[in-house]
């Protein structure tokens, strides 16, 4: 059985838990769900989910917390992370606000709250490369940041209004907007389940079936 992460110092923790269950479910694999907020529980995590909330408090407290280097070990070690909204910010290598310190594993410049204040929170469906299917994702905006610049090493899985909103980078996945928020847990099933990039390890999923 899988055992799951969520960053869980801030930000929508519990939707995230969610859709890594369901995720899961629709594989028939089993998955326990820790909530980290201290050091000393990614270690035993296959997987993790960094939330959206408020990217400067995110930052300041997974760093404080000695959970910023052990993610980044995760990382290293080819496990999957998906990084949402202000968990994206974290998880970039340029947040363009000094308020923020990076962890730079994915190799993205990104611009916060850039879809502007008349469109604080949208839904818009997405064509997303890499899904199990062709539909359309419902993706929740929410003071999303846009990705400015893709570094080499990451690929685009989707954009809006010109501008790139999900990528990945080996076995991290990050998007602008929440993928947490929707029934549909398909980006979650990419992440952890489905990433098809060449160095990421597949997950051992004992199926019920
Ligand atoms: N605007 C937030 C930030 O920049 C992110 C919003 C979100 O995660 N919904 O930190």
């Amino acid at each position: 059985s899988l055992t799951a992460g969520v960053v869980a110092v801030q930000g929508d923790v519990e939707e995230h838990a969610d859709a890594i269950e369901r995720a899961a479910r629709a594989r028939g694999a089993e998955v326990t769900v820790h909530e980290i907020r201290e050091s000393g529980v990614v270690p035993d995590c296959d997987l993790l989910a960094m939330p959206g909330g408020e990217s400067t408090t995110i930052s300041r407290l997974v760093h404080s917390e000695g959970i910023a280097p052990e993610i980044r070990e995760h990382v290293a070690a080819g496990k999957p992370l998906l990084a949402t909204c202000a968990g994206l910010i974290v998880a970039s290598s340029e947040p363009n606000d000094e308020r923020v310190d990076e962890l730079g594993l994915l190799d993205v410049a990104v611009e916060r709250n850039a879809f502007g204040r008349q469109k604080d929170s949208f839904e818009a469906p997405l064509s997303v490369d890499g899904l199990a299917d062709d539909d359309p994702y419902p993706a929740v905006f929410i003071r999303a940041p846009a990705i400015d610049d893709v570094g080499g090493d990451a690929d685009v899985l989707a954009s809006w209004d010109d501008r790139p909103v999900a990528v990945r980078e080996g076995p991290v996945v990050g998007t602008a907007f929440h993928p947490e928020l929707t029934p549909d847990s398909r980006i979650h099933g990419l992440a952890f389940f489905e990433n098809a990039a060449a160095d990421v390890p597949a997950l051992e999923v004992e199926k019920a079936r």
